[in-house]
């Protein structure tokens, strides 16, 4: 069977997480969201765990080739053997090297990059929607999952606010930066014909149906050569 070796792009809101938790489960991929394998490193305080650490310490992006190393690492461990689900990296051409370099030296290659796209102003209403408790437990969304009463907590009466992180103005300025730093990405995956486009304002079900049917064809297509 082919490897699925698995990139994910694709704005805040367009529904990432949702389709990045099915596939690790119907594929039984690891999941290597930056955040959490730099920090999976720090607790088992590993070598690169240990520089890591000093630079978040010290309030400083981890470097490139450190992320690199730390995706090399879980590579190398054979847990990712039959393919991975990368996410949060690469976010730049450089990283996009980066990991070309690491996948090269490997004998291995991307299947493909999935990309859930949605516009701007839908992942705005999606996220400038969203409430969460004063209590900071019960996130709840104006639209598509109120509170029985408005302003107040469901679970444990508290007023609701909306987070900064949701605000309009917060929202499409991260949708800005994501533009600027994912168009070149697009473009260059666009070429080398891996990148798969998917429609996150359709539901996540038929998200998730539509990436299994492309890769369940991709890995025909690959098996067949
Ligand atoms: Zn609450």
């Amino acid at each position: 069977m082919s490897q699925l070796n698995l990139v994910l792009l694709g704005p805040p809101g367009a529904g990432k997480g949702t389709q990045a938790d099915r596939l690790r489960k119907d594929f039984e991929l690891p999941y290597y969201s930056t955040g959490i394998i730099l920090r999976e490193a720090m607790a088992n305080g590993t070598e690169l765990g240990k520089k890591a650490k000093e630079y978040v310490e010290a309030g400083d992006l981890v470097p490139d080739d450190l992320i690199c190393d730390v995706i090399a690492e879980r590579f190398d461990s054979g847990e990712a053997d039959n393919g991975f689900l990368l996410d949060g990296f690469p976010r730049t051409v450089g990283q996009v090297e980066m990991l070309d370099g690491l996948l090269d030296s490997r004998g291995r290659e991307l299947t493909a990059v999935l990309l859930i796209e949605a516009p701007d102003d839908e992942v705005v209403r999606r996220l400038s929607g969203r409430r969460t408790c004063a209590k900071g437990q019960h996130v709840y969304h104006i639209e598509f999952d109120p509170p029985k009463h408005e302003g107040v907590c469901d679970q444990d009466g508290s007023r609701l606010i909306q987070r900064d992180d949701d605000k309009p103005e917060t929202v499409r300025n991260r949708l800005a930066v994501y533009h600027e730093q994912t168009a070149p990405l697009e473009k260059l995956y666009e070429k080398r014909s891996v990148l798969r486009r998917f429609d996150g304002t359709r539901t996540p079900d038929e998200v998730n149906d539509r990436i299994r049917a492309t890769l369940a064809t991709k890995r025909f297509e690959d098996d067949e050569q």
